[in-house]
């Protein structure tokens, strides 16, 4: 499973990976070491706006994104990277601190969610680390349309010859 580490520029981009279930960290952080640090230990592909950056490191995987729309800015990823979208991950992260939310009781939830959505709903997820509470009928399900969007420019990138570096990269790292 691929992990990604983002700068400060790509929020939107972070929230859209993490509701597709992908680890990514979002770095606004202004230490560069500390940075490369974690794309190290954790083994993270960089997600970045700066154009140089990947002439700078060319032994870390960087993916330099080009689109300055930042609603395209997920189709640019899926189009250059092998991204699996897999609908067992789909909505596993807390789109705000990137941790596996975990199920809860309902009687956990009671109060907790507006009483319409809590007699609506039967399964309910918190964030172990922000407590927020997320359930599937919420604004999560009105990204089901875009995810199936997103499956469908998918499968068009897999037909096409669409290779960049990235992909090289990530296949001489698995050839090592
Ligand atoms: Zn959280």
């Amino acid at each position: 499973m691929m992990k990604f580490i983002a700068d400060r520029m790509l929020g939107k981009l972070v929230k859209e990976l993490r509701m597709l279930g992908y680890d990514t960290v979002y770095f606004r952080g202004k230490d560069f070491h500390q940075f490369i640090h974690l794309v190290r230990q954790e083994d993270r592909i960089i997600l970045t706006r700066d154009t140089k950056l990947g002439a700078r490191r060319p032994q870390d995987r960087i993916l330099t994104i080009m689109e300055n729309d930042p609603s395209c800015q997920l189709k640019e990823v899926i189009q250059k990277v092998c991204l699996s979208l897999d609908e067992e991950i789909l909505y596993t992260r807390c789109l705000l601190c990137n941790e596996l939310i975990e199920a809860i009781s309902l009687d956990q939830a009671e109060g907790k969610v507006p009483d319409f959505i809590f007699h609506q709903q039967k399964n309910f997820f918190r964030c172990p680390q922000c407590n927020r509470i997320y359930w599937q009928g919420s604004h999560l399900s009105n990204m089901k349309k875009r995810v199936k969007e997103l499956l469908h420019i998918k499968s068009e990138a897999r037909n096409s010859k669409f290779e960049t570096i990235l992909n090289d990269q990530i296949s001489n790292d698995q050839n090592k």
